[in-house]
């Protein structure tokens, strides 16, 4: 024992950590909606479990499919009294029961009796639009996940895959910042620890993206927010490590979906990992990588559709990062430049006054250049953003915008990509560090 205690904490301090309670590394596994999107996803993610079964899993999962986004518009249906929110409220319904209807073709469907009342309970939520958008949303569109983890848990017991389903509305504590809700970080780690030291399971079942207040508020942690779950629990829990498994390869240099020859990244830092985000990368949710990185757990981006392949990993390890570039590419975008009416330059006070009123109207700024006469600033086009900044700072600045453009990040470009991608149509705003290239441009090819 003594000397098992004393690996424990050499272990500890490598990084590996051990879990207490029988000396399993604890690993953090997170599967997104497209990894449990139908019946034969849900069969290939327990057939992946089964392959660790030496190790204590966390269990993390999304709802399923695009289910998210349907649950969205039965809310937006729902607050215009739409009578067409119960038909794709049915629609929503159906596609669960497929799943489950196939996941539970041999056998009694266990899931069905607790199924009906989460949805008849989900139906009576949409009805009450007396609350503020905001929370409205996470007491509605988090029952994707509650029903998602419903129907697996039944599955598992089905397939006698000891499990323990918990609660994540009460495993995550959270403010009241509905929507986009930041986790009091010692109250879930005095839960969760609790939990894991107390359920006896090898597996831990639980939702991502969703947590509750201390007065038991549902709250979500904002859009692909299951990530962000995993970390979560990985740093309470000093995992070993927590897995995101994807339908690509890991994580890639570009969207394949634009660029056809992108590459996987074997591996780069946590900081290279929190660039890409920033700049617009959606492959990982921005928030996950800041407590891993706290804690020195890897992560590890890895393919549920051939999960023997190598998966890219993200460590502390800066190494590799200048080894391959990468492309970010944002469409839709706005470029809008303000001069000052009074042919004052642009100072201090100036930059101060319209960073105020930037982050008031919640914009969120991807490139931005200053001369002394002006400023510029690439952001998301919506619809009603022009008019508010006009209304707030026409009287002041004089205002040129263009839109319709798209905004090209090359991390780790060299002369001939720069050249390359600058020849895809007119160049409205160029900015150069030594890492990395932004174009904002007006595509013509
Ligand atoms: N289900 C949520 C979404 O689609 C959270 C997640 O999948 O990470 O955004
Ligand atoms: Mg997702």
């Amino acid at each position: 024992m003594l000397q098992l205690e004393r690996l424990f904490n050499k272990c500890s301090t490598f990084g590996c950590q051990f879990s207490k309670r029988n000396y399993r590394v604890i690993k953090v596994f997170k599967f997104g909606g497209a990894s449990v999107k139908d019946a034969c996803a849900v069969r290939n993610m327990s057939d992946i479990l089964r392959a660790y079964e030496s190790d204590n899993l966390i269990v993390v999962v999304s709802a399923m499919g695009k289910t998210t986004n349907a649950l969205e518009k039965i809310l937006r249906l729902s607050r215009e009294s739409s009578a067409e929110a119960s038909h794709v409220f049915e629609q929503l319904v159906s596609y669960h029961k497929v799943i489950a209807g196939e996941l539970f073709r041999d056998a009694p469907n266990t899931a069905a009796p607790e199924l009906a009342k989460l949805w008849r309970e989900l139906w009576d939520k949409f009805q009450l639009t007396h609350l503020s958008y905001d929370e409205h949303y996470d007491q509605t569109v988090s029952y994707g996940e509650i029903i998602s983890t419903t129907i697996i848990s039944h599955y598992f017991q089905k397939i006698g895959m000891e499990h323990h389903h918990a609660d994540a509305r009460k495993l995550i504590v959270t403010n009241h910042r509905f929507r986009s809700a930041d986790p009091d970080w010692e109250a879930t780690s005095a839960i969760v620890n609790a939990l894991f030291e107390q359920t006896g399971q090898k597996i831990l079942l639980t939702q991502g993206f969703i947590g509750g207040t201390s007065d038991r508020r549902t709250t979500t942690l904002g859009r692909e927010g299951s990530d962000f779950t995993a970390a979560i629990l990985a740093w309470c829990l000093n995992a070993g490590e927590v897995v995101i498994w994807k339908d690509v390869p890991g994580l890639l240099n570009a969207d394949p979906k634009r660029f056809p020859e992108a590459r996987k990244i074997e591996k780069i830092s946590y900081s290279e990992a929190i660039e890409l985000a920033y700049y617009g990368a959606t492959v990982i949710h921005p928030k996950t990588i800041k407590p891993l990185e706290n804690k020195n757990i890897p992560l590890k981006v890895q393919s549920f559709v051939n999960p023997l392949d190598k998966p890219s990993l993200i460590t502390s390890d800066r190494s590799a990062d200048g080894a391959m570039s990468s492309f970010i590419v944002k469409d839709n975008q706005m470029l809008m430049t303000l001069r000052p009416r009074d042919f004052s330059l642009m100072n201090e006070w100036h930059l101060h006054h319209l960073f105020g009123v930037f982050n008031q109207l919640g914009i969120n700024i991807h490139v931005m250049q200053a001369s002394a006469r002006s400023l510029s600033i690439c952001f998301d086009f919506e619809e009603q953003r022009p008019d508010r900044i006009f209304e707030q700072l026409g009287n002041h600045y004089e205002i040129r915008y263009n839109t319709s453009l798209t905004l090209f990040t090359i991390r780790h470009y060299d002369a001939e990509l720069a050249d390359e991608f600058s020849k895809k149509g007119e160049v409205l705003l160029e900015q150069r560090s030594r890492t990395t290239l932004q174009l904002v441009m007006r595509i013509t090819s």
